[in-house]
């Protein structure tokens, strides 16, 4: 979860030890399931039992406040006339402009969206590094100097293969596939050794690699982010937990402009 973010419900899964994938996680602090198409069907049902026996309009009355409690705290602190993130699918953004080089403007065949380039860029990072981390051995290691050994411990919990290398430097012998190549490695290894548990050093990454706001782009640059980010697992927040974009549906807007008082008279419609 996002931080300050909770889960209205807890699924306790029994699953035999052979149906979980132990070794996709550097530092396990993920399990994966094997043959993960049952699941949603399973998981479906025994929400649908769980709810269907508060049969009683007290309890269930109650059951809807407490839905209604938990997506309230949760809230995106977004104006009323806003309608919060449903599950429509992010798709079919068209982006129009770039407002104070900070947003980018975007057409929907619902509305109109603004996305925040900066976090927008972060969360495609994130899901890239987050998936793509497994180590690769490097042909010239990289060089570090001045390590302390909580930074030399954290390296090597993260999964790299890193070790002494003469007078207080250490060489790294192995990288995520993205740091390959890149003029900012050390920068980069130097915040990974600092970051606290392997989630937090991937943000820290996805957050100095992020195109930063106030920078300008041109409209195939924006569309090219918007694209990548629909794209996103979780485009909804960032890695910190903060929303990417606001939406204006156009039923807000046409409520807005009184639209509906209008129709049949000459206002334009
Ligand atoms: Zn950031």
């Amino acid at each position: 979860m996002p931080r300050d973010r909770f889960p209205i419900a807890v699924v306790h899964l029994h699953v035999p030890p052979d149906q979980v994938d132990w070794n996709r996680h550097p530092a396990k602090a993920e399990l994966y399931l094997q043959s993960l198409e049952i699941w949603p069907d399973r998981i479906s049902a025994a929400i649908e039992q769980a709810l269907s026996t508060i049969e009683d309009p007290g309890e269930s009355s109650r059951t809807q406040q407490i839905l209604r409690v938990a997506e309230a705290s949760a809230g995106y602190g977004l104006d009323r006339t806003i309608t919060p993130a449903e599950e429509t699918p992010l798709l079919e953004l068209r982006a129009l402009a770039q407002v104070h080089d900070m947003y980018i403007m975007a057409e929907h065949p619902s509305g109109m969206w603004l996305v925040e380039q900066h976090i927008a860029h972060e969360r495609v990072l994130y899901e890239q590094i987050r998936d793509r981390w497994n180590p690769v051995p490097v042909e010239l290691p990289v060089l570090l100097e001045g390590l302390k050994p909580v930074q030399v411990e954290q390296l090597k919990r993260v999964g790299l293969a890193i070790e002494p290398f003469g007078e207080n430097l250490w060489a790294v012998r192995s990288l995520p596939e993205l740091f390959l190549g890149r003029s900012d490695g050390v920068a980069g290894l130097i915040e990974l050794s600092l970051a606290g548990d392997l989630q937090g050093a991937q943000v820290a990454v996805a957050c100095r690699s992020a195109i930063r706001n106030g920078v300008k782009l041109s409209l195939p640059q924006m569309q090219d982010l918007l694209d990548a980010w629909q794209g996103t697992k979780n485009p909804r927040t960032c890695p910190h937990g903060r929303p990417i974009f606001l939406r204006l549906e156009e039923s807000s807007l046409s409520k807005y402009f009184r639209r509906s008082w209008v129709v049949g008279k000459s206002h334009g419609i």
